[in-house]
């Protein structure tokens, strides 16, 4: 039995929600660059060689505003938690996340014992959509029972 996690302190809860705070404020920032740079990268004339270098940049700094985006809603759905008073539990099992885990990553919402499980599902669940896609169908409705 591992041992039960912690309550986190006040002062570590302030800590990782301005942590988070900080995180969003850099996000937005890094947002505005990118959307200026997006429109910058179009040069007039310019040959296809260069064309193709632009649209690879453009989709490049596309697919890292997407993650932008995605974690700055990350950090919105933590934030809200700390106005619900239930951020640092985990989702899953509803203990205590560790403070050391929440400040490498303030916006995770699964315990590492949760996190590792999960990872598992996810791992298992991918080998049974690439034998599916091999042409053998699982047929997983006994198994759920
Ligand atoms: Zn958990």
């Amino acid at each position: 039995m591992a041992e039960k996690v912690k309550a986190l302190t006040k002062k570590q809860l302030d800590v990782l929600k301005q942590k988070l705070m900080e995180e969003k404020t850099s996000l937005v920032f890094n947002d505005q660059v990118n959307a200026s740079n997006i429109e910058l990268a179009r040069p007039e004339g310019s040959d296809e060689v260069e064309q193709s270098i632009t649209d690879y940049t453009n989709s490049h700094l596309l697919r890292f505003r997407n993650r932008e985006v995605f974690y700055a809603k990350k950090i919105d759905k933590a934030l809200k938690k700390f106005d619900m008073n239930e951020y640092g539990h985990c989702t899953d099992c509803g203990d205590w996340i560790r403070f050391e885990r929440l400040l490498a990553r303030p916006t995770a919402d699964l315990c590492i014992v949760c996190k590792e499980d999960s990872e598992r599902d996810e791992s298992s669940s991918f080998s049974g959509r690439q034998s599916k896609s091999l042409g053998k169908v699982v047929d997983l409705t006994g198994l759920m029972a």
